[in-house]
């Protein structure tokens, strides 16, 4: 059982006083009301998340900032009457009904009406007067309140509205020309006649459907007086970026490279994806990689594999004799990441570019990955599916969400119920226990000069406390995991001497800067990206990727058969979707302090973006694959594709000769 009480404390101290919400009342009753108690069935774990929850009809429970922001904005006080447009799970009203007298809140949507009282009732909360309707006309009976608060979006202020506020009485209220994206506004009565109107920023509500909002049907907004619509901005984020960015050229053009450049004084550059499965992803971290090696000095290629896979990759680019084990490179899931056309060709540039050079001075390709990540799912699995298959199956969905984004809220809900899972710990720990064994044994046998007694002492003793975290998918295991590549990359830099440069290849999740994101902010999470910011300062470079739609190579779940799904087109309020919207086909933007500051500044502000791991759930989109993020606080620059292609794995019956090319064949 999730400790609530905790949660809710982090909530309010974190996501509503640590964004500037500081009226006590607000803060009092947040801390007060159990959120978990107005979320779906099997949805409580994901109470406190800093986002948005589906609830029943198709419609969604606000972020509890959202929430906190509204309430605050409307001034609720001791002793006023209230009246809320879109009571949804009825959460917003019971915040309100902790500090008002009397609550009146109306939902168009009868099963959540009744969800709602019921919720309400088995609280105790009784000032609050529910009802199902069309709230856009206000409830003219109640009327006059002191504060109005609509949870959907219109495209106007109704005047219905507006007449129902006392003198002195505040309205808050999402307003746009677009369904679901608006501008919260605050109206507040100064006289009969007179309101005054402040802008609280940008939202996305749904829309609030009605006689005096949207209508349900064709989704035009009826011929309502515009009064109060908020002025056209001179300039959109998108026409901004569009201005700011700088096109890419051809993978093959040197000029690729070139655009790169600025970033070349840098120790250590990071190169993200924000898919495993994009070839255009691959291409171009292929085309600057050559280039700052070629061109500044880089000598470590560091990439987000399993050490002793990319051990294989190394000795070959490096001319050396292949690893004494002879358990032959990615063959596990998800082969496709590395064994795909695109890194093959980029180990046969990086092998040519090496063999006209003395040993000393060629470019080594390496592993971060915790040792051996994928080998201890897959023992984990077969264990599993041995004792307990129902376990497994549970084993295999919780591995499939092991990214610090994936949620699967239906999922976690049948996880949690399940005891049998828990039973297995023992045995799953000593299977990982013993392969771990069988792995050092390999390692002695083949005496890497970087597999050193110390390294690989570091390594038994993450990845033994890793294992044990992993299989209960928590935050530690994401941190002890990314701990332990940037522990990796250090010892590589080391081990290079004072002068040595090194490129990341990794998921933008490992690499954007996760203290600026909710994943350190809200979940403790941190990442090699943020890791290396501490360590090095400017001297390490965040470099973010980012798509709109195309296909990507991935997977239902983990372990299962590679798929090319298509990828949906971003969701309207997501930084994708600006990107996008520049029109702009391929880009770099540079996001770095004082090159584009009026366009990062109007970048700051949280949005979604999204991070598509080897699992991809296309059904569930919005709750597995978008986060509340900050780009320009993540990333020192961004490249776009609007549109990228899956990556082709290799199968060796697609090779032609039947010749076994090492280390690429069977
Ligand atoms: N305050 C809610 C948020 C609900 S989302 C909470 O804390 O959970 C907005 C709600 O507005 C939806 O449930 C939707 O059904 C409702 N809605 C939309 N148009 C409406 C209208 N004209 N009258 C009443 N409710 C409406």
């Amino acid at each position: 059982m999730p400790d609530f009480a905790y949660a809710r404390h982090r909530m309010v101290e974190r996501q509503l006083a640590g964004r500037g919400i500081a009226d006590a009342r607000v803060l009092g009753a947040m801390g007060e009301v159990p959120r978990e108690a107005f979320v779906s069935e099997g949805m409580e774990e994901f109470a406190y998340e800093d986002s948005p929850l589906p609830i029943e009809a198709g419609q969604t429970i606000s972020q509890p900032y959202i929430v906190g922001l509204m309430v605050e904005a409307a001034a609720v006080r001791p002793g006023e009457r209230v009246l809320e447009i879109g009571a949804g799970s009825g959460y917003a009203a019971a915040v309100m009904s902790r500090i008002a007298a009397d609550v009146y809140a109306i939902e168009r949507h009868e099963p959540l009406t009744r969800l709602a009282q019921g919720r309400l009732d088995k609280l105790g909360y009784h000032n609050i007067h529910l009802k199902t309707g069309d709230g856009s006309g206000g409830w003219p009976d109640a009327a006059p309140f002191d504060a109005i608060v609509a949870a959907a979006g219109g495209p106007t202020v109704p005047e219905r509205l507006t007449s129902q506020l006392a003198i002195g009485g505040r309205l808050v209220m999402p307003v746009g020309d677009e369904q679901r994206h608006q501008r919260l506004l605050k109206l507040t009565r100064l006289s009969e006649a007179e309101f005054k109107q402040e802008d609280l920023g940008e939202v996305f509500f749904v829309p609030l459907i009605g006689e005096h909002g949207w209508t349900e049907d064709d989704r035009r907004s009826p011929s309502e007086p515009r009064s109060f619509r908020e002025p056209q901005r001179p300039d959109t984020i998108s026409e901004l970026i569009a201005r700011a960015t700088e096109p890419l050229p051809d993978f093959e053009d040197p000029a690729f490279g070139y655009l790169f450049d600025r970033f070349a004084g840098a120790k250590v550059v990071l190169l993200g994806e924000s898919s495993h499965g994009a070839s255009e992803f691959y291409r171009a971290r292929a085309a600057i990689t050559k280039r700052l090696i070629d061109r500044h000095g880089f000598r470590i290629v560091a990439v987000e594999a399993d050490w002793p896979d990319a051990a294989h990759f190394d000795r070959y680019v490096r001319d050396l004799p292949p690893p004494k084990h002879d358990e032959p490179p990615f063959r596990r899931f998800p082969a496709w990441m590395w064994r795909n056309t695109d890194v093959e060709s980029f180990i046969e540039d990086l092998r040519e570019w090496n063999l006209a050079r003395p040993e000393q001075d060629r470019a080594g390709f390496y592993g971060l990955d915790l040792y051996n990540l994928s080998a201890s799912i897959r023992a984990v699995l077969d264990y599993l599916d041995r004792v307990d298959p129902e376990a497994a199956g549970i084993a295999r969905t919780r591995y499939g969400c092991l990214t610090p984004w994936a949620k699967e809220p239906q999922a976690y809900g049948r996880m949690a119920l399940s005891r049998g899972y828990r039973d297995c710990e023992e045995g799953v720990v000593k299977t990982l226990t013993e392969m771990l064994q069988k792995r050092r044994q390999y390692a002695r046998a083949d005496g890497a000069a970087f597999l050193d007694a110390e390294g690989n002492a570091r390594l038994v003793k993450n990845a033994e406390a890793y294992y044990r975290a992993m299989y209960y998918g928590s935050a530690e295991s994401w941190n002890l995991r990314d701990t332990h590549m940037f522990e990796t990359l250090c010892s590589l830099l080391d081990a290079g001497g004072p002068n040595a440069k090194a490129i990341v290849w990794a998921h933008n999740s490992h690499i954007g800067d996760a203290s600026k994101t909710e994943m350190g902010l809200e979940r403790d999470e941190l990442n090699i990206g943020q890791l290396c910011r501490e360590r090095f300062g400017r001297d390490a470079c965040l470099i973010g990727f980012g798509t709109h739609t195309g296909t990507v190579a991935c997977a239902d779940d983990w372990d299962e058969p590679m798929q090319v799904k298509r990828v949906t087109p971003s969701l309207p309020d997501s930084y994708e979707r600006l990107a996008h919207d520049s029109g702009v086909g391929r880009f770099m933007l540079d996001l770095r302090d004082g090159v584009h500051d009026p366009l990062r500044h109007r970048l700051l502000a949280p949005r979604l973006e999204r991070f598509i791991g080897v699992i991809y759930r296309p059904e569930t989109e919005r709750w597995s694959h978008y986060a509340a993020c900050s780009i320009p606080q993540q990333f020192d620059a961004y490249v776009w594709f609007d549109e990228t292609t899956a990556v082709t794995p290799l199968l060796s019956e697609t090779r032609s000769g039947g010749e076994e090319t090492y280390p690429f064949g069977l």
